[in-house]
């Protein structure tokens, strides 16, 4: 079963019965997870990164370049955009589903579209990784301000102004190139990482530190790996299963799986 790709019927009746057999599975998830909802994820051909420069977007040049900001924030507002209307697809139900079959301990995200919440998934159960995009804060004292407030600013072709309590900068809350994680969402996914006995990545390159050290977590503790993704990934060589496929696909017929209990 290591490292083999064929996305055949033994392999979806074997991960439906290491579900139903776990004790705590963790879903790791990225960008690959919200394509079919229509979100561009970054690597992909056509995806986000053939469309702005990486380096532009980073937090080293937010925090020190008016240039750079500016083009962040045109990035931003494209995205809410379309993410303002994107749904959740079969994989985000799918892994809602597990969750109330008690077949779930945690979702860990690198996404930050919201889409496993709006599936049905607890927020407690969620832990964003890379925070959100419904959210702006000063980076100087934190306040908060309604992404819908700057939105309109930026719909009018306004710059952003700076915080209005200390005069800080505003940035969405999400984690740039260069910028810290969530310390409270990374040790409990660090927790859970190296307790669970299945963790299952899904849509995820695995090439983004420090999120992609948890599925090595995991397997170094014990747990079995599963990658579920379209293209190769840096770790399959020590995955116990891999399909290279769409996560809809692979899911929706795992879970059906689980529900029916035929495997
Ligand atoms: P990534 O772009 O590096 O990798 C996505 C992977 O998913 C690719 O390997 C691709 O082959 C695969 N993929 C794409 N569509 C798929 C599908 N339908 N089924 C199975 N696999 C599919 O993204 P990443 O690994 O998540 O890491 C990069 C960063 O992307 C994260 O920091 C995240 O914050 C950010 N991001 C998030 C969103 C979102 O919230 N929707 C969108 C773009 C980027």
């Amino acid at each position: 079963m290591k490292g083999r790709d064929n996305s055949g019927r033994d392999k979806i009746a074997a991960l439906a019965r290491w579900l139903s057999e776990s004790r705590e599975t963790v879903i790791f998830t990225g960008a690959g997870i919200s394509t079919e909802s229509g979100l561009a994820d970054f690597r992909s051909p056509g995806g986000i990164w053939d469309r702005f420069d990486p380096n532009e977007l980073s937090y080293p040049r937010f925090v020190s370049n008016p240039v750079s900001r500016r083009t962040y924030w045109k990035f931003y507002r494209e995205n809410w955009k379309v993410s303002r209307d994107a749904e959740p697809n079969r994989a985000h139900y799918a892994v809602a589903k597990l969750e109330q079959l008690g077949k779930l301990s945690a979702v860990v995200t690198q996404n930050i579209d919201g889409l496993h919440q709006k599936a049905g998934n607890s927020p407690e159960k969620v832990f964003e990784l890379h925070g959100n995009m419904w959210e702006v804060r000063c980076l100087s004292c934190n306040d908060l301000y309604s992404w819908e407030e700057i939105f309109k600013l930026l719909e009018e072709g306004k710059e952003v102004y700076n915080c209005k309590l200390c005069g800080g900068l505003l940035k969405p809350a999400t984690v740039s190139f260069g910028q810290s994680l969530p310390e409270e969402a990374l040790r409990e996914a660090q927790r859970l990482s190296g307790r669970c006995d299945l963790f299952i990545c899904i849509g995820s390159s695995l090439v983004v530190y420090p999120a992609a050290y948890l599925p090595e977590k995991a397997k170094n503790a014990g747990a079995k790996l599963v990658i579920i993704n379209r293209e190769p990934t840096p770790l399959d060589q020590i995955a116990d299963m891999v399909f290279r496929g769409e996560a809809g696909d692979v899911m929706s017929q795992v879970v059906k799986t689980v529900e029916t209990g035929t495997f």
